[in-house]
């Protein structure tokens, strides 16, 4: 039987405040219009949009659950962490990611001097005009790349530029795993490891980042995520049942016309893996 691809529940997107291109309060509104009755805003590294959602989902009637993307890595693979359920307030979560935004800075001017080098000049003042005060991240690189014409679209800017291994490629320290689900359980969350299938890990490898996850304390993982290769819910689910982890959905939506999944175009978690918002008690109508 063929599955709907339509999600009442989302957990994974951006706004304006890491590199979405909506605001909060837009994000929600788009959320309540395609009747998608659980969301979370999950920004890059930081919190800053969460009270302006807050107040458009309380008018809307949309539950909003507080959250968060942490980049991390494990064993020199990079990786995103989504804490769920997190208090903002939390003095460990925001001193752990104030760190990130402070390497943040570092690593835009160092993508910007290697531009330079390639003859790209300009780049750091047009990314950060590109995200106002807020993070910057390689997709306002990429966003002014094309503006300026130095590229075609986003996916020219990676492949040429700020893809790993690219010209303008900074080679990252994030944060170890284990201490960034350190930063989301001490600020009541928890911890899921986002979009398993964009890492490009073997089955194996993937089982061994999964187990040393747990291990950690991580709670979960993303079963179905937005625009996922055919086969990845089936294998995510079997893992996460053999794991004992649970399951999150979230399309990872960072604005309308970059094509990639819309909120709430995903399909339902697989049967028997239990979802990481059963425990907090939100039923589904
Ligand atoms: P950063 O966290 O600053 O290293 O940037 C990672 C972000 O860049 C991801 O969250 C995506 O939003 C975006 N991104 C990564 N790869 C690509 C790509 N090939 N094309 C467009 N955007 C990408
Ligand atoms: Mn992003
Ligand atoms: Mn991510
Ligand atoms: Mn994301």
């Amino acid at each position: 039987m063929q599955q709907k691809m339509f999600s009442p529940i989302d957990l994974h997107m951006h706004s304006l405040a890491s590199d979405g291109t909506m605001t909060p309060h837009d994000l929600v509104q788009r959320v309540h219009d395609a009747g998608v009755q659980v969301m979370a805003l999950t920004d890059h590294d930081n919190t800053a949009g969460l009270a302006e959602a807050g107040e458009k989902a309380v008018e809307l009637g949309v539950q909003l659950i507080p959250g968060v993307e942490v980049s991390g890595e494990w064993e020199t693979q990079g990786i995103h962490i989504v804490g769920l359920f997190v208090d903002p307030e939390n003095g460990v979560l925001q001193e752990g990611l104030a760190r990130i935004m402070a390497f943040r800075d570092w690593r835009a001017s160092e993508i910007s001097r290697l531009l330079e080098t390639a003859g790209i000049p300009g780049a750091e003042a047009g990314a950060r005009a590109m995200a106002g005060s807020r993070m910057v991240g390689r997709s306002h690189f990429g966003r002014w790349l094309v503006r300026a014409g130095h590229c075609a679209d986003a996916s020219e800017a990676f492949g040429k530029y700020l893809g790993r291994g690219c010209t303008a490629y900074v080679p990252s320290d994030w944060i170890p795993m284990t201490e960034v689900v350190r930063w989301i359980s001490s600020a009541g969350g928890s911890a899921i490891l986002a979009h398993p299938g964009r890492y490009r890990l073997s089955a194996t490898r993937l089982r061994t980042l999964l187990t040393a996850f747990r291990e950690a304390g991580g709670s979960g993982l993303e079963v179905c995520s937005g625009s996922q290769a055919a086969g990845d819910r089936e294998h995510l689910g079997r893992l996460a049942r053999e794991l004992g982890l649970l399951g999150s959905v979230g399309s990872d939506f960072h604005g309308p016309d970059l094509g990639h999944a819309d909120i709430g175009q995903l399909l339902p978690l697989p049967d028997g893996v239990e979802p990481v918002w059963s425990r907090a008690g939100i039923q589904l109508h």
